[in-house]
This record gives structure tokens, C-alpha cells and sequence, in this order.
């Protein structure tokens, strides 16, 4: 554990950036909301896992035993947060023509793939919702008298009930203030269901038998009964996008409340979790992230147009996670160009001897490195100390590659692994592939060599045509890029 630089992190419970102290010694406890599994992750949802990833990372790095939940949600998640729409998996179930079981395994599956091709590590477990339908009927029974009403559409909790309702969002609890009253019969605005039942005459593929007839959990009380399970209350951190922080997480506040029999939220503690976090939005502005707008932004259109999936990873984080970052494909073009200026210096010293040698000569560099993510996950200045470390002349490069290595257990770019090939663009359509433009720069040097001037500019300017722009002088080492 290195006391030396406090780990800070944001908590939007309390507004404020607070040391991290955990609530079991050594240990952290992390619990993040994971994806409804009713179609693909598009690329804005797969920033809230890089983002999870790289806080799991950290307080690994920093020493801490580690036990982080991710969730499937496979049931309750509608398309409408004022508890009027559909089940998505249901709608989607039902536009296919396939079973929700289907539904499920193929899109979690789908975005398994995903969290692999981001180097996203494996929590220590995925809790799939449906898994925990017994003690989602405990949990809502232990809390139903006290907390609860019923009305012909299901079982509602009334926010009242709690103190400080809504503080997670700073809404208020009065009608009018953004908050969705549609069901008739509720008593407040903000109420939502915590059992959904299945209307009379008709029959859902996932309902199950409970006090208050057939039916289905709410999307909220998963996440609270999974995080209490696995977790115990209170752990240590909740994740999930900045959109959870309006509905989703006070909503499950509210619950994690009522569960304990606990008071305000002026302590944290009482809310189930100590620290709230959220990451900002992926936006895009012609509005290809949509899932609603045909095709979509997914991991696997990336890949498909030639870019390693590890270049959106690195594109994550050169924003802070609290920002908004706008996707362009000319911003994954630099960030795989950086990735790759990397990756090309870090190749150099592969097959260097790890050396015993003391390092001190790295000491700022990795210290300032270990400030930088302990200031909140400061990626981006976590990332120059890195280049720093790189572009330090004449020492061992094998204490360098040391250095390297544990700088990117917390960034997870596989920076050791990696090669400059495949880091290759291979787009489907390509003008001209790498093996060309090798042939083309070696052509082009041997012409040099010869002093024959006229054919080595002949050859950049063929080059050029095909949008490959030759770096003389670069001074990674990197031979070329892609123009515009
Ligand atoms: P969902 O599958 O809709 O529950 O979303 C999965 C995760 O992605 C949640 O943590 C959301 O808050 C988050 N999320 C949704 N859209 C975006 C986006 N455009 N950028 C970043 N995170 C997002
Ligand atoms: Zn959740």
C-alpha cells in the first residue's frame, strides 16, 4: 500500500474529491452497473468499463485486495424510466423472433468480446440478474411494509419515506422537477417500482411468482440486492455513466436506505456505498451512437475500418473520465498514432536484459505518474510521464521496459505485448496496405543511399497520393502515417 500519494477520488454523492478510505482494511469493494443486454454495447458504452477498469487497476496497483462485481442485467430494465414502457429485453425478444434466454447469452456474449478486445480485466464475478430473483423477492419483501405500496401495475416505493431523496442528482422530490409521474395512483412523482407484475390475461417469457402476483423485479432493486450479496453494505465504491446518477443510482439509494433502516445521506455510508462515481458521456454528433438510429457506433465497426481496438482504449484515456469526449474518427487516428509511437519505442527495448540496477534515475517520473492517478485517475498526465520514461537517453533499457510494465498494469494498453504490426491499419476497403508502403520506404532509401534524389521524391509523392504521409526525422523512429 503507498501511503506516500493518497489515492483522491470524486465522489458525486458529496460533490467533492475525498482520499479513499476503506471500509475493510486493505481491501476495496467495487460494484459497477453493467450493460441491459437487449442489443450490442456501442463504443460510449464500453467507456464506462475502460473507466471501471482503470479505477480496479489503480487500486490494485496501490496495493488493495481487489473484489470487483459487474452485472448482466438480462430483466427490467425498460424502455421508459416513468415505468410505463417495455421490458427491452422483451421488445427484443419479441422484434427477432427469438427467446429472451437467446437474447441474452448472444449480446452478453457480445459484449464479452468487447471487454477483451479493450483489455478490460475480469471481474471477480459477472452477477446475472436473473440469478438473483430469490433474494430480489427477500430484499423487496423486507422493505414492503414500511416502504412500499401496491397498485394494479405492481409493487411502488414511495420516496418519502427516506431522507434525501434524490440528493445524488440534486433533484427535488416536487412534481414539475423533471421527474416523471405517468402511472396513475402514485403518490409521488419520483415513486418507481420495485416489482413490476404481469397484467391480467397475459403471460411474459420472464415472469416469476411473488406476494404481489406474477411478474418481474425493477432494474433498480437488481443492482441493490446484487451489491448488498456480493458485497456487503456499505462497500466501497458504485460505478456506472453519469446518466445513472438522475434515476438508476438514487433510485437504488433509496432502496439501500430503506434496506438498512439507515438516516440521511449526509452520511455516505447510509446510501450502501461510500463513494458514488460516474463517468462522463461518449458523444457523437451526428447521433451514430444511438442504438435506435440503424447502425451504430459499435467496437467491431472500429475494427472493421482497420483500427486496434487498444486505439479507442488510449482515445479513453487521453480525456479525463469525468469529461465529455467526442468521438471523430480523425481523434482514433491520433490516438492510435500515439499508441503506435509507443508501442514502436517499447519494441526497442524488448529484448533488453532486465537489469538489477538501481532505477532512481525514474523516480520522478514514477512518482509523477502515481500522482497523476491517484488525483482522481488522471490518465492523461499519467500518460506523459510514460512518454517521459521512453524519452530518456542513454540508460539501461531494461530497467526502462521495468518501469513501462508497471506504469501500464494501470493503463491496460498491453504496451509489452503489443507490436507495430498489429497495430496495422487494415481497413476493408484500403487504398494500400502497410507491406506496400514498407516496399515503397525501402525502395525510397536505397534511392537515397544512391543519392538518386529524383526517385526518392517521386516515390513520397506516390505515396502521398494514397494519403501516406513519409516522417523523415521523426524522432520515435516512425517512418510514416496516414494524411488526410
Ligand atoms: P446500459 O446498457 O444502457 O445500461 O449502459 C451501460 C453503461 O453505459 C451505463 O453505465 C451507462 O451509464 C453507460 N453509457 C451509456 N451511454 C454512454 C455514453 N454515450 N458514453 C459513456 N457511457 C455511456
Ligand atoms: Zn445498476
Amino acid at each position: 500500500m503507498t501511503d506516500a500519494t493518497p489515492l483522491k477520488l470524486f465522489n458525486s454523492l458529496t460533490r467533492s474529491v475525498e482520499e479513499f478510505q476503506p471500509v475493510h482494511p486493505g481491501e476495496a469493494r467495487v460494484y459497477t452497473c453493467g450493460p441491459t443486454v437487449y442489443n450490442y454495447p456501442h463504443i460510449g458504452n464500453m467507456r464506462a468499463y475502460v473507466f471501471a477498469d482503470v479505477l480496479g487497476r489503480t487500486l490494485s496497483w496501490k496495493g488493495y485486495k481487489l473484489t470487483h462485481i459487474i452485472n448482466i442485467t438480462d430483466v427490467g430494465h425498460l424502455t421508459d424510466d416513468a415505468d410505463e414502457g417495455e421490458d427491452k429485453l422483451e421488445k427484443a425478444a419479441a422484434e427477432k423472433a427469438q427467446s429472451i434466454w437467446e437474447i441474452s447469452r448472444h449480446y452478453t456474449e457480445a459484449y464479452w468480446g468487447d471487454v477483451k478486445a479493450l483489455n478490460i480485466r475480469q471481474p471477480a464475478k459477472w452477477s446475472i440478474a436473473t440469478d438473483y430473483i430469490d433474494e430480489m423477492l427477500d430484499f423487496a419483501k423486507s422493505i414492503a411494509d414500511k416502504h412500499c405500496y401496491e397498485l394494479d401495475s405492481g409493487l411502488y416505493f414511495d420516496v418519502s419515506t427516506v431522507e434525501d431523496y434524490g440528493r445524488l442528482a440534486r433533484a427535488v422530490t416536487e412534481d414539475g422537477e423533471g421527474r416523471i409521474d405517468t402511472v396513475e395512483g402514485k403518490r409521488n412523482a419520483a415513486d418507481f417500482a420495485i416489482w413490476r407484475k404481469t397484467p391480467s390475461g397475459e403471460k411474459r417469457q420472464m415472469e416469476w411468482d411473488s406476494p404481489w402476483g406474477k411478474g418481474a423485479p425493477g432494474w433498480h432493486l437488481e443492482c441493490s440486492v446484487m451489491g448488498e450479496k456480493l458485497l456487503g453494505f456499505p462497500f466501497d465504491i458504485h460505478t456506472g455513466g453519469i446518466d445513472h446518477r438522475e434515476i438508476h443510482h438514487p433510485n437504488e439509494i433509496a432502496q439501500n436506505q430503506a434496506f438498512c433502516g439507515c438516516g440521511g445521506l449526509s452520511e455516505a455510508t447510509n446510501s450502501g456505498a461510500k463513494i458514488w462515481m460516474h463517468n462522463n458521456f461518449l458523444v457523437e454528433r451526428s447521433g451514430k451512437m444511438s442504438k435506435s438510429a440503424g447502425e451504430f457506433l459499435r467496437l467491431q465497426l472500429l475494427i472493421d475500418k482497420g483500427y486496434h481496438p487498444l486505439a479507442y482504449r488510449m482515445m479513453c484515456l487521453q480525456a479525463h473520465y469525468r469529461s465529455e469526449l467526442e468521438f471523430s474518427w480523425e481523434g482514433l487516428q491520433a490516438a492510435l498514432t500515439r499508441l503506435k509511437r509507443i508501442v514502436m519505442a517499447v519494441e526497442r527495448l524488448k529484448d533488453a536484459v532486465q537489469s538489477d540496477a538501481p532505477h532512481t534515475r525514474f523516480n520522478p517520473l514514477v512518482e509523477k505518474f502515481e500522482e497523476a492517478i491517484s488525483d482522481d485517475l488522471n490518465t492523461s498526465v499519467g500518460l506523459v510521464a510514460l512518454e517521459e520514461v521512453l524519452a530518456v537517453k542513454k540508460v539501461d533499457a531494461g530497467i526502462k521496459r521495468a518501469v513501462i510494465e508497471r506504469m501500464d498494469e494501470v493503463l491496460g494498453l498491453s504496451l509489452i505485448g503489443l507490436t507495430r504490426t498489429d497495430l496495422r491499419i487494415r481497413p476493408k476497403d484500403a487504398q494500400i496496405g502497410e507491406d506496400e508502403i514498407e516496399d515503397a520506404l525501402a525502395r525510397r532509401k536505397a534511392a537515397r543511399a544512391e543519392r538518386d534524389f529524383a526517385t526518392s521524391d517521386a516515390i513520397r509523392e506516390e505515396l502521398t497520393a494514397k494519403c501516406v504521409e513519409v516522417m523523415d526525422g521523426d524522432s520515435l523512429g516512425w517512418e510514416w502515417k496516414l494524411g488526410d
